[in-house]
């Protein structure tokens, strides 16, 4: 099959890699239908986190080729969404909501042999406790590129709001407008915020932000972009806070904005960023988030989608094809698009 494959820094290949089998009774085999580029992707492209030369991506849709011998969930021909971590569904942490801490999981495309979900096709481990099944067969390239984002884009979106205690009523604000922060925006709408605040100084993020329930968009950055918050609160700042960046300078404005008692869902990975503790204290400041637990939250998002509530797919504003891929990372790269959708098959 084919696969996308870590080079070095700014280099990624397309190359044939041996098709991936069954290793577990508790696998499956998935033909990747769509894949796309995470944001999490960009950080080893440029060469700035870590990552083994070999296999990438994390976010796919496809149907099932072939299952373990116990796999009871699942059949030949579903058509499934994977989250971007695999989890047994079972254990305490994943009882509890949190599928990323599974005790038997572990994510997608770490650079082992064909882990990777910008490829043909992949082996899913603990197939049953990871891969959500869509009913029916025939959905429009919209509706695709909406389950795709569950994956992960929109699952932590959400997951941002979820953890920021995004109230009906509420002042929610967001650090970043990557497709993230975008996601979130859409999230808070879901959950009833009422005022919506985005940090965004693109044009077509800012509308895309607009389109989903943004009612204030701030384009200053730092300790200025934190006042025009507070003005627009009556001095008060954010009821929630969603930091979608991970950078230092991000999550202090996240911080800065949150009003007394308030809660930063934490959604970007952190690179050198430090939490003031005193800062924090003084002024009841919470923060939770983390990696989401995309599976926990697929299902009700997949009603959501089916429902036409939400329209997630809209984050995709580049397309191309595997043998392409390369493209699909640099258009990212280079702030020309907000997020790449791969078709595979
Ligand atoms: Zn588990």
């Amino acid at each position: 099959m084919k696969a996308a494959i870590f080079i070095e820094e700014y280099r990624i290949e397309v190359q044939e890699v041996p098709d991936p089998v069954i290793q577990q009774a508790t696998d499956a085999i998935v033909r990747v239908v769509m894949a796309c580029v995470c944001g999490s992707d960009l950080w080893y492209y440029r060469g700035i986190g870590e990552h083994p030369r070999g296999s990438i991506g994390h976010e796919f849709i496809g149907v099932v080729e072939e299952v373990g011998s116990s796999v009871v969930f699942l059949k030949k021909g579903d058509f499934v969404i994977a989250p971007f971590a695999f989890s047994d569904n079972t254990c305490p942490h994943c009882r509890a909501g949190f599928h990323t801490a599974c005790v038997n999981g572990s994510f997608f495309g770490m650079g082992e042999k064909n882990d990777g979900g910008q490829a043909e096709f992949v082996r899913v481990p603990q197939a049953d406790g990871t891969l959500v099944r869509v009913e029916g067969d025939d959905f429009s390239e919209a509706m695709l590129a909406s389950f795709l984002t569950l994956s992960d884009v929109m699952s932590t979106g959400y997951h941002a709001a979820v953890s920021a205690g995004v109230k009906e009523g509420g002042v929610a604000a967001i650090v970043g407008d990557g497709a993230v922060g975008l996601s979130a925006v859409l999230s808070a709408k879901l959950l009833g915020a009422e005022q919506i605040i985005i940090i965004s100084r693109h044009e077509s993020r800012q509308r895309l932000a607009r389109d989903w329930g943004a009612t204030h968009i701030v384009e200053e950055r730092g300790e200025a972009g934190v006042k025009v918050v507070k003005a627009l609160t009556a001095g008060v700042g954010a009821d929630a806070v969603m930091e979608c960046v991970g950078t230092k300078e991000a999550n202090e404005m996240a911080f800065a904005m949150a009003r007394p008692g308030a809660v930063v869902g934490r959604v970007g990975v952190p690179h050198e960023v430090t939490i003031n503790p005193n800062t924090t204290f003084y002024y009841n400041i919470g923060m939770r988030g983390g990696p989401a637990p995309a599976r926990a939250y697929i299902p009700a998002l997949l009603n959501d989608v089916i429902k036409g509530r939400i329209n997630p797919g809209r984050v995709f504003d580049f397309v191309t094809d595997l043998d392409n891929i390369q493209e699909a990372y640099a258009v990212m790269d280079e702030r020309r698009a907000i997020k790449s959708l791969i078709k595979i098959s």
